[in-house]
């Protein structure tokens, strides 16, 4: 057969047609009126998207570069922070926070885990000025509880910000990110928003802002205040990622098609897309007898999965992508070879469902000759799961999610 080629990775994602269209046609220069319009929109939609009152800034970079610049931004050489890992990504935060001199704690959960609210409260300190988190950690496929970690720090009326990296949470994940209090949430263009790696995104809020003021450490190209007073012009600091910046506003307006042209509803119908997708595939791989990665906290993100004993996860990446065309992510690090990762974040649906669990089944019986597993199986499991999920008759269950 031919091989269509299909992503199914948690970022860079499927892009968009019309993201691409737009992209294509970007022949214009930052500094005009055009290009202001166009930059003053995209900034007003994604707060729709964020979900917040507050301002929300665009960088041209990859998520990190959002990353570094929370921690370059709001702390000072010194400042105790604490940093809440379960994987690749909260290990990032740690580096980060290390590589501009803050004094780090850690709360290190094994990855496939999520770590308990009362471990967050017995590492947080008075003198904690920031609490850097995932809202999903895509490495390892697990959903963490930043609601819980919001209301854990107004409880303990601690004066640390909270910053969560939502790179993979924002569009898979419910947020109220103004009402739990969330300081800073991060996004990425190649995640749920359906365009090309090349942009940072991140809503900042009116606490972060003043922290800002007195915070010591260096930044230059990603200084948020100088971005902020650019931003209100309709201009960006320095030459904006023009085509990029075209195609996000082509996607947030396809997000908001969804809903009628309700960006907010838009947004809340592609997240429980996401959360469809993921039950639908984590159904149908334990229909084939695998166990899931992520069982107790899984992220709509993606799906992390353990290939059955004795087989390494990248045979079945290779097989996917070998005679199906579809491309899943091996683990990451030291995670390599021990679980496979299938993505539901951003332009993935019903039938991008049927058609992975299909080929997964047909690697079950054919490469891993799965004991009892039949076809038809997996699939069933997946369809049941859809036809109980978007029963007319229970509308409350999105509704419950958020
Ligand atoms: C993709 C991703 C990032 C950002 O990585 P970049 O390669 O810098 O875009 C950060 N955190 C999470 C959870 C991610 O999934």
């Amino acid at each position: 057969m031919i091989r269509k080629i299909r992503l199914f990775t948690p970022g860079p994602t499927p892009l968009l047609p019309a993201a691409q269209f737009a992209m294509a046609a970007a022949d214009i220069h930052h500094r005009t009126a055009e290009f202001r319009a166009l930059y003053q929109r995209v900034l007003d939609q994604l707060k729709t998207f964020v979900g917040t009152k507050n301002d929300v800034l665009l960088l041209a970079s990859s998520g990190t570069g959002a990353m570094e610049a929370a921690v370059s931004n709001l702390t000072s050489p010194g400042d105790r922070v604490l940093v809440l890992s379960a994987g690749k990504f909260g290990e990032r935060w740690v580096a980060l926070a290390n590589a501009f001199g803050c004094a780090v704690d850690v709360v290190n959960v094994p990855y496939g885990q999520t770590f308990s609210l009362d471990e967050v409260r017995k590492a947080l300190k008075i003198e904690t000025r920031a609490v850097f988190m995932q809202a999903t950690e895509s490495s390892t496929g697990v959903r963490h509880d930043v609601e819980g970690v919001a209301r854990l720090l107004k409880k303990a009326d601690s004066g640390a910000l909270l910053v969560v990296d939502a790179i993979t949470g924002l569009g898979t994940t419910h947020f109220e990110v103004d009402g739990w209090g969330v300081d800073v949430i991060i996004g990425g263009s190649q995640k749920a928003v359906m365009i090309p790696p090349g942009l940072a995104y991140l809503g900042v809020s009116n606490r972060a802002w003043e922290a800002m003021e007195i915070s010591l450490n260096p930044r230059y190209y990603f200084d948020l205040r100088k971005e902020r007073k650019n931003a209100h012009k309709g201009e960006s600091s320095y030459t904006p990622a023009i085509a990029l910046i075209a195609a996000l506003g082509a996607a947030l307006d396809y997000i908001a098609s969804q809903a009628g042209g309700d960006l907010a509803a838009g947004r809340d119908a592609l997240i429980d897309n996401a959360e469809k997708c993921a039950a639908m595939t984590r159904a149908a791989v334990e229909a084939m007898g695998l166990k899931l990665f992520a069982p107790a906290a899984p992220a709509a993100a993606a799906t992390a999965v353990l290939p059955p004993a004795g087989v390494d996860s990248g045979v079945i990446v290779k097989e996917l992508k070998n005679r199906f065309g579809a491309v899943i992510t091996n683990g990451q690090g030291e995670m390599k070879g021990q679980i496979f990762r299938v993505a539901h974040i951003g332009l993935f649906d019903y039938m991008d469902t049927i058609a992975i669990v299909g080929a997964l089944e047909q690697i079950a019986i054919s490469t891993l000759k799965i004991p009892d597993f039949e076809f038809g199986q997996a699939l069933a499991a997946a369809q049941r799961v859809f036809a109980e999920v978007v029963s007319p008759t229970k509308p409350e269950l999105a509704v419950s999610a958020r």
